[in-house]
Order: structure tokens, then sequence, then C-alpha cells
């Protein structure tokens, strides 16, 4: 167990992706291009756990009165991209208790310097930062904790999450070398959490607000006009699209004239991601259009795709005791693999547990 192939992947562990949401309010195409579009690829190749981190959401306040349906949304959104309930798993995170708890074990494995780098933290906390929750500085353990729990090999995120990855492997590695000598003596061979890989791939894992090319897309933003949420209706998706900042050149030929041009090179990489082809192909087709014309084309794309996933989602909203009902099998079967992650944890730190 835990040999190393060339490439640096462990080649021992079982491979098993893991993703996570966070019901925040907003669903928006970022979410969905940059993260859940890929989940329901990787379904074919993988086993796959995909989860609706609440914990995560309320590192920053959440109204009580509005995070179920927030949670049932994201659920409900999975659901209708294509994610198969069945086949897969898909949970809220705080139905598996192991999460918070491996989470308090990593927060004793990674150390302050490292969580002093992240910049989530810098940007989510803003300038009153004394004042940020604790919860929000933690964030990056917890999801580590998320992701080790299943021991995943594979994690599709969007870019802004490739920091926190790098950091979860960081307390993979410290954890497997701080206990090495428990971990063979467990038999557990000479690692036991996987140095898991991001998967951040296609035309839109950074897709960007509408309002200003160089922000990403968020849920949090508080212009409505900045992004397109997945309960958009075809008119709200036309006119985002028509307000859209652009500048007065029209589009260019090749990527290299999208340089300096982030709110055209964002549209592009859109229109790319949407039709399942690259940022060079649809340059090929509208290169030296104006933006009307463009804009035209891409308005008729987003009502095309998002249309039929935002009707689903909207059925199985008026159903949340099904989605309910996801929620509590998926998290039935994700705890019985990360109780016995746990378990093995406990052993190799070497706490007193009743078998
Ligand atoms: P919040 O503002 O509350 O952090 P968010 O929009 O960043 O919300 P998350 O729930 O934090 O959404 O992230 C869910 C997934 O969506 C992650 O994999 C993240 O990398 C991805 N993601 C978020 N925003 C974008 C974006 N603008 N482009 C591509 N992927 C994104
Ligand atoms: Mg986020």
């Amino acid at each position: 167990m835990g040999r190393r192939s060339d490439n640096g992947a462990t080649m021992a562990f079982k491979e098993r992706v893991f993703s996570g949401v966070q019901p925040t309010g907003n669903l928006h195409l970022g979410n969905y291009l940059g993260a859940i579009v890929r989940f329901v690829a990787l379904q074919e190749n993988y086993d796959c756990i995909y989860c609706v981190v609440d914990l995560h959401a309320i590192t920053v306040w959440q109204d009580p009165n509005e995070l179920p349906r927030n949670i049932r949304e994201v659920t409900a959104a999975f659901i209708a991209a294509g994610i198969d309930p069945r086949k897969h798993i898909i949970f809220n995170q705080s139905q598996v208790s192991e999460h918070a708890e491996l989470a308090w074990i990593f927060n004793c494995i990674a150390r302050i310097g490292w969580l002093n780098r992240m910049t989530q933290f810098k940007e989510k906390a803003g300038k009153d930062r004394e004042n940020a929750s604790v919860g929000l500085y933690a964030y990056p353990c917890l999801m580590a904790a998320d992701i080790l729990a299943y021991r995943a090999t594979h994690v599709p995120v969007g870019e802004d999450q490739k920091q926190h990855l790098e950091l979860a492997r960081d307390i993979a590695q410290k954890f497997n070398n701080d206990f090495a000598a428990s971990i063979a003596g467990h038999g557990f061979g000479d690692t036991f959490f996987p140095l898991t890989e991001p998967l951040i791939q296609g035309p839109a894992t950074r897709v960007m607000s509408l309002r200003d090319g160089t922000k990403k897309m968020s849920k949090s933003d508080p212009s409505d006009q900045s992004r397109i949420n997945l309960t958009d209706d075809d008119d709200q998706i036309a006119q985002k699209i028509r307000r859209a900042k652009t500048d007065p050149e029209p589009l260019p030929h090749d990527q290299a004239g999208l340089a300096q041009r982030p709110e055209a090179a964002n549209l592009i990489g859109i229109y790319a991601a949407l039709a399942d082809t690259t940022p060079a192909e649809v340059l090929n087709k509208f290169g030296g259009a104006q933006f009307s014309t463009f804009k035209a084309a891409l308005i008729e794309l987003l009502t095309a795709k998002l249309g039929p996933v935002r009707k689903e989602l909207k059925l199985l909203l008026q159903d949340p005791a099904y989605i309910d009902a996801v929620l509590a099998e998926g998290s039935q079967r994700a705890q019985a693999i990360a109780a016995e992650t746990m378990k093995a944890v406990k052993d190799i730190v070497g706490f007193v547990r009743r078998a």
C-alpha cells in the first residue's frame, strides 16, 4: 500500500472522487461550469461522492430560515444536472459528524503559517479580519477532512480552490510523515492518506463576474447582475448578457488577442464550455464579429443549455421530502466510509476507543 507511481500519484488507493458546493444561495454559472458539469462527467469512470458543505457555509452568517432551502437547492441542482444519487453519493456534510471530527485532528496537523497564506481567507475576511469567524480561518482544514475522510484521490473544483487543495496535500503528507511508524504498526503500510489530485479542467475553471472581468463570479457578490443564477429565466439571462461589460473592439481571431481583454475572454470561455469546445474554435467562428452578434449567439446557447436544468431543478424543489430522503440515504452511505477512516485515524494517533 502507498507505493508511488512515476508521476507521484499514490497507486494503492481506490480511485475515488470527492467534491463539495456550499449552500450559500445563488448557485451560478461558475459553480455549474467550473464544478457541477465536471462532477457529472466523472460519474462514468469513478465512484463519486458529492457533498453539500453546510458546515463550510456557516463560516459566514447564514439565516437559519434560509439555510434548509439552500441545502435542498444545491442537492436539487446536483440531481437536475445529471448526477445519479443511486449510483453515487449525494449528502450534506453536517449529517456525517466525522468531517468535523477529522477536521479537529487536521487543525492540530496544519501550521498557522500555512493558513496565513490562504488568499480566500484574506478576500472573504476583508479589512475587518479581527472580526472574521475562527471557522473561516480554519476552513481549509475542514476541506482537507472532507476529502480525506473518504481518502479521495481526485477532486474536481474551480481554479479558486487550487490553493486549498495544495494545503490538503500538505496536511496528508505531514500526517503520513508524523505518524509513519504508527501507520506501519497498525498495518497501513507507509502511507495512510493519498496525495489527492486536483482536477481543474476545461475552458471555464474561473468564470468571471459579468460586471468586472477581473473578479470571479460569486454567490456572495451583492450585485445580482454580476452572475447568471441557475434559477434565472430566459429573459433574465438575456438581459444580463446584453448588459455584461465588454470593450468596443470586435472579437479577435485568436487567443493571443484576448490577453488584455478579460471580459471578452470570459464570455468566450463560457461559450466554449457550454458548447463543449475550445476558445480557439469559438474564435474561429466569431473572430471579427461585433459583441452584439456574439452575445445573441451566447444568449441562445445559454438558454438552450440551462433551461432544462432550471425546469428540473424547480420540479425537484417542489418535493422536499424526496430531496431529504436522498440526503438521508447518501449520508448513511458516506458515513459508513468515513467512520472506517476515523477509526483508523484514532488508532494511528493513539486514542483509546471502544471496539
Ligand atoms: P461563496 O462566494 O459562498 O464562496 P462560490 O460561488 O465560491 O460561493 P463555492 O460553494 O465556494 O461557491 O464553490 C463551489 C464550487 O464552485 C468549487 O469547486 C469552486 O471552485 C467552484 N467555483 C466557484 N466560483 C467559480 C467560478 N467563478 N468559476 C468556476 N468555478 C467556480
Ligand atoms: Mg467559494
